[in-house]
């Protein structure tokens, strides 16, 4: 029997809540399933941990990761550090000492969402949006001179290379192959940006050649923001900036429904090092400790680092579980304008599993 060593990373806020349903609804799948077991090791870095230890994460932390198979991630945010501190701190250390480049973000309307737009069915919108996750505008080169002077400036460097723009592409190709449209597009900024953004739009072109089967087109990442709400139907598979993929995604996860039901995956394609799967909302401090949370978003991301395992079998059955779940309105959290807690939802996620 497989054993898969997992690192559970709650985090703060409502990742305290929705990482251990997490969990649970792992070992009941283990439970209903006599292929594979989880080990599970527990992290309790992130806002805590910081006012104890002065860090998020202690020093030698990624070596206590690197040998698992994969990591489930709640959330860093405090109301009372500095976000540098809680993001760079913790999540991006782990994206970047893990080189996890692709960032994939699943979006669908779930069965019994009602999603805001009316003129789309659930069917018109079927997307995964692949974001850059080490470097563009992000990459964190830049500076800030003379403060408090009236000549301040700062500047943020959008860095391009092309190592990291073909692997990106590259990836996107592959995964939108791997989908039954066949189809991606490719979002850049490049009438106004006219030097990183031309390289990359010229970058997709070469790689595209090694997918003659993928069916593209270039859009602007403004022009993009409407064609998602007007013409859903015609997008599948996108890639985009680190910038750009942040917006976008999180206009797509608003489209869906709701962010409490958004996963994603911070993925090292290579398998070089393990990769990260989290839902997609932050700490949501207003209604943490209260057992209110939407813990679907974290399942639908267990459900990705299941098929990053190559359990697609098993992630499957999760995501039916999901499903069902989600097509019952009296199973409905708060965000999505129900009354039901985490522990029922978790609970039902469970026992949809164990009947699969
Ligand atoms: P952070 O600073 O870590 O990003 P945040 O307070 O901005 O956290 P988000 O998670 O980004 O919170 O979400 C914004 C709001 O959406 C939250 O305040 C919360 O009310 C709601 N929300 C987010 N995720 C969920 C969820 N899983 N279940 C229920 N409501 C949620
Ligand atoms: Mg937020």
């Amino acid at each position: 029997m497989k054993t898969y060593r997992i690192a559970t990373i709650p985090g703060d806020g409502i990742g305290k809540e929705v990482v251990p349903a997490g969990q649970q609804v792992l070992e009941a799948l283990a439970t209903a399933n006599s292929n594979f077991r989880f080990e599970f090791e527990n992290f309790d870095w992130g806002g805590d941990y910081y006012r104890q230890h002065g860090v998020m994460m202690p020093a030698d932390g990624l070596d206590a990761l690197r040998d698992k198979d994969a990591i489930l991630f709640g959330s860093a945010g405090d109301p009372d550090i500095p976000d540098h501190i809680t993001l760079w701190g913790l999540r991006l250390k782990i994206c970047q000492g893990f080189d996890q480049y692709a960032n994939v973000r699943p979006t669908r309307i779930l069965p019994g969402i009602d999603a805001p737009l009316k003129r789309c069915r659930p069917e018109d919108l079927n997307w995964v949006i692949v974001r850059e996750n080490s470097e563009g505008e992000y990459s964190g080169v830049g500076g800030r001179v003379h403060q408090g002077h009236p000549i301040e400036a700062a500047t943020d460097v959008t860095m391009m290379t092309r190592v990291g723009v073909e692997r990106i592409l590259r990836f996107a190709f592959r995964l939108a192959q791997s989908r039954p449209r066949k189809q991606l597009t490719v979002v850049t900024k490049s009438n106004a940006q006219r030097h990183a953004m031309v390289m990359w739009d010229q970058i997709a072109t070469e790689i595209a050649t090694e997918f003659p089967d993928v069916k593209w087109d270039k859009e602007l990442v403004d022009a993009m923001t409407a064609r998602m709400v007007n013409k859903p139907a015609t997008l599948d598979t996108i890639v985009a900036t680190n910038l750009h993929a942040d917006i976008l995604s999180d206009l797509a996860a608003a489209l869906a429904g709701s962010l409490g039901i958004a996963p994603t995956g911070n993925i090292d394609p290579e398998h070089r090092y393990p990769s990260m799967f989290e839902p997609i909302h932050g700490s949501a401090f207003d209604i943490m400790g209260k057992g209110l949370a939407n813990p679907v978003g974290t399942f639908w991301s267990v459900v990705m680092l299941l098929e990053h395992l190559g359990e697609n079998e098993a992630a499957a059955r999760v995501m039916k579980a999901i499903e069902q779940v989600t097509a019952n309105p009296a199973l409905h959290t708060g965000d999505l304008g129900g009354q039901a807690t985490t522990v029922q939802v978790t609970q039902a996620v469970c026992e949809a599993i164990a009947k699969a």
